[in-house]
């Protein structure tokens, strides 16, 4: 099984392979042996397309070189985005969408590739997760599906469809069979986790939290991904209040000029973050925080790109995904046909990375001499043992098993982990 992309995908393919586990497959050594290779595919940059069409073509040749038998599968999102080119010019025994899990393991089971391909468009049912031989202690848990806001600059939505919620009982009943396995952090995932409900009625996202932390006896409880706009005052005080919640929240900002944030469609203003991280703080000062953030969208000027600088250095994240816009085909700033000067993004890229590795080692070094908790998940590279805080910042400690929750003291940094 190839992954490609974000957790979401990661989690699907987990539950694909435990949907073939149960039907008596068993992972191949080797690709040269395998029955069936599944490539579960991302289309949200164009170099993960690409990387996809280079694997088809070398799955080929492995079927007419080495192995014939072998049964080549597609599914993630490629899928929806370019079906008439993945069914017109390649040759693929079996493309599936991303709801299509179970139909997707019966047919490998049966042996009987379809002539047509799978596509779900009604009564989508979330799978158990799967939990990682390799990682047994952390979970993965889908909450919502798709997303309905369509930033300019995403094609998720084309790709994944309307949001759909999870119903409550199965996600609890899913938080109850994981702590029963002994998992020690489950993380909710969607594309946009804190519009949880808006598509059933009822429940909200910090319902739904507070159902949680009281299914949970010590498990700590992650998120992701939170649309700023559905960031309210009530999931800021769940997020400090309830107790399995890690108090660490990942918040894209983007972009920290009003005019870009309304050519990206995302719904806030700089002003409206800045109130809502302010509030967050309000509560506890230090709280940690990471971002997602595009430089050079459309026409971005020079002082536009300096609004988002100084949003950087005004809430001193501790972490940023940091991207230049490059334009995805299929999406709405594409279709408009927006601007995208390609190489004053890389140089403004250049520069906010400079910036934020400044600060997250500034915001690294005040923890030294601080007690954490810290979940321990493999063993360090260099002695000790090596896991994550509830503030999500990796740590290494002396000594402990994996699964432990330990209590310790930073008493330095090397590159971006803490040593206790
Ligand atoms: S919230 Fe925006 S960026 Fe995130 S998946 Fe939905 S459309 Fe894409």
């Amino acid at each position: 099984m190839e992954t490609y992309g974000c957790q979401m995908n990661k989690a699907d393919s987990a539950s694909i392979r435990g949907l073939l586990i149960e039907r008596g497959f068993t992972d191949a050594e080797d690709i040269t042996k395998a029955d069936v290779v599944i490539i579960n595919t991302c289309v949200v940059r164009e170099h993960a397309e690409n990387r996809v069409y280079a694997r088809l073509g070398y799955f080929r040749h492995i079927k007419e070189r080495i192995n014939p038998a072998l049964k080549v599968v597609l599914t993630g999102c490629l899928t929806r985005f370019n079906r008439a080119k993945l069914e017109e010019e390649y040759e693929i025994d079996l493309i599936a969408d991303v709801y299509s899990q179970a139909e997707l393991a019966d047919c490998i089971a049966n042996d009987s590739y379809a002539t047509q391909s799978l596509y779900r468009t009604t009564n989508y049912k979330f799978k158990p997760s799967e939990l990682d031989p390799d990682n047994p202690i952390r979970a993965y848990v889908s909450i919502t599906h798709g997303c309905d806001n369509w930033c300019s600059y995403c094609i998720v939505p084309a790709v994944r469809g309307t949001m759909i919620s999870r119903p409550a009982d199965d996600i609890i009943d899913e938080v109850k069979r994981l702590c029963d396995l002994g998992v020690k952090e489950i993380t909710l995932l969607g594309q946009n986790v804190n519009s949880y409900g808006t598509d059933i009625g009822g429940m909200k996202f910090v319902d739904l939290l507070e159902r949680i932390d009281k299914t949970t006896s010590g498990q700590w409880i992650r998120f992701m991904t939170s649309h700023p706009k559905d960031f309210s005052k009530t999931l800021a005080d769940a997020v400090i209040d309830l107790q399995s919640l890690c108090g660490h929240v990942h918040l894209p900002l983007q972009s920290g000029s009003n005019r870009i944030l309304s050519l990206m469609g995302r719904s806030y203003s700089r002003e409206d973050y800045l109130e809502k991280i302010g509030y967050l703080r309000s509560r506890k000062p230090d709280f940690p925080l990471s971002t997602d953030i595009i430089v050079g969208f459309a026409d971005e000027t020079d002082a536009e790109y300096e609004e988002t600088a100084s949003m950087l250095r005004t809430i001193r994240f501790e972490d940023a995904y940091l991207y230049h816009y490059s334009e995805r085909k299929g999406s709405r700033a594409a279709e408009k046909g927006l601007p995208c000067d390609e190489a004053t993004g890389r140089e403004r890229l250049a520069k906010i990375i400079a910036l934020q590795r400044s600060l997250s080692a500034d915001s690294l070094s005040q923890c030294i001499g601080t007690t954490m908790s810290v979940l321990i998940e493999s063993k360090a590279r260099d002695g000790g043992m090596i896991g994550r805080s509830r503030e999500n910042r990796m740590v290494v400690v002396p000594e402990g098993k994996i699964g432990d929750i330990v209590t310790v003291t930073a008493k330095e940094i090397k590159g971006h982990t803490l040593i206790a």
